[in-house]
């Protein structure tokens, strides 16, 4: 009798779905958003009174929920009408929160490393409102010890009183959502700026000295072509930013794009497909390594690696503390993921009424934190092997063998020792591929 086994015959490449339809592809977390419960928030509530988990770093997040005006493309809970009175009940109810929190045994005496404020818009606020809030964050959590704060800014609202008023905060990594330089796909995908104001801000900007202007890009928004879309690759290499966030458009069903479609009828939204997308990154990529910058994840470009960091991403995808305010802000704390009420007066009110306006949370077992490390890592471009068998005692070559060799059958992953490599296919569409590692319970839109 023969001991020899057949080798399993490696598993057929899928065909990914090619136009864009609706629904969010993005991997932001894991496990996955619907699986974080209203009931496991007294057990989040619970690991706040702990001591924190030893060596884990802690940042804060900060979100600022307003905007001139929601963009088609917008899935995020965003305000467009409150006035200044209502604008300062919510900072008041982000200081309390705050104030909550930093009295909690979790922070350990520990200060934070990088503070994050995003939206919305955070330049949407004026410079009072700015130094009121972080004057009273630094107040209640001290920055001496910040190395990184960044803040998400959309170029209309900027005038050269306000940008200086933001570095003046300490404000290092400022992120300016350009989204693109083209007039009327600015204005029809609803935007509230237009290239003039992106020449004036980012000029005003570099005078002042930020250390870092990230630019974010998006490519493949509504009415894009191959000639424009070039265009804005060849205005934004010409701005020389320390580095660009590129993403791919998607429709999710809360956007105005999605409720075009379904007035209309259509099962297909009226952007580029999936195939044309991927193309246009990977040709952004391209000329922006002409020039020397380098892909240091599925969506970023850098000018200078040894120079420019992230520490928030950094943080976020090695499982530091996210200290996370403000309405429908996501975070992580002491194990435990947790988010807040995702409307305003719900979470004014209960703030105000002395609660932390948890909304739901979850404590991913010890295997779900292995997996969401290892695939928010992989969007990186690779892992290495060796440190994440040192950080957590089982290798991801052994754990994930199976999921491993079928994407490298597949041409999307490289396997050279210690280091799992992403191939530049892989990496342009990477969230479609980390539900390789996903368990099966946690399957959602599986190459849909
Ligand atoms: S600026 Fe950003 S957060 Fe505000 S509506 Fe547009 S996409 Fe949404």
């Amino acid at each position: 009798m023969s001991t020899t086994t057949t080798p399993e015959a490696p598993a057929a490449k899928p065909v990914f779905q090619r136009e864009t339809t609706a629904g969010n592809y993005f991997v932001a977390n894991y496990p996955p958003f619907a699986f974080w419960k209203k009931e496991a928030v007294p057990d989040f509530l619970d690991a706040l009174e702990r001591g924190p988990r030893p060596g884990v770093p802690l940042g804060l997040y900060t979100h600022i929920p307003f905007c001139r005006k929601r963009c088609h493309f917008c899935y995020f809970r965003v305000y467009t009408d409150k006035d200044a009175k209502a604008i300062r009940s919510y900072l008041d109810a982000v200081l309390k929160e705050f104030t909550v929190y930093a009295g909690k045994p979790f922070v350990g005496g520990r200060k934070p490393k990088f503070v994050y404020f995003g939206g919305g818009t955070p330049s949407y606020l004026s410079p009072d409102q700015l130094k009121y809030l972080t004057d009273g964050m630094k107040s209640l959590l001290t920055w001496d010890e910040v190395e990184e704060v960044t803040f998400e800014a959309e170029p209309g609202t900027l005038t050269d009183h306000k940008l200086q008023a933001i570095r003046d905060l300490g404000v290092t990594r400022l992120s300016l959502g350009i989204e693109h330089f083209d007039d009327h796909i600015l204005e029809i995908n609803g935007r509230a700026h237009r290239s003039k104001e992106i020449a004036r801000a980012y000029e005003f900007a570099r005078e002042i000295g930020f250390p870092q202007i990230n630019i974010d890009l998006i490519a493949g928004m509504v009415e894009e072509t191959e000639d424009k879309w070039k265009e804005a690759v060849a205005k934004a290499v010409a701005l020389k930013p320390d580095s660009v966030t590129i993403y791919q458009m998607e429709v999710p069903y809360n956007t105005g794009i999605f409720k075009q479609m379904k007035a209309e009828g259509k099962l297909v939204a009226p952007v580029a497909d999936w195939e044309t997308k991927r193309r246009w990154v990977d040709y952004a990529y391209g000329e922006f390594e002409k020039v020397g910058y380098t892909v240091t994840s599925a969506t970023t470009v850098v000018k200078d690696p040894a120079k420019v960091k992230f520490l928030y991403r950094e943080g976020l995808f090695n499982g530091a503390d996210i200290l996370s305010v403000g309405v429908a802000s996501f975070g992580h704390l002491n194990g435990y993921h947790y988010q807040n009420h995702h409307d305003f007066d719900p979470y004014v009110e209960a703030v105000n009424a002395g609660k932390l306006p948890v909304y739901r949370a979850l404590e991913p077992a010890p295997d779900e934190h292995y997996i969401r490390e290892f695939i928010l890592q992989l969007k990186l471009g690779s892992v290495n092997a060796g440190d994440f068998t040192k950080k957590f005692g089982t290798d991801p070559r052994q754990q994930f063998a199976k999921p491993l060799q079928r994407l490298q059958d597949w041409g999307f992953l490289t396997n050279g020792g210690d280091r799992i490599g992403v191939t530049r296919e892989g990496l342009l569409q990477i969230d479609r591929l980390l539900h390789e590692f996903f368990k099966p319970e946690h399957e959602t839109g599986r190459y849909a």
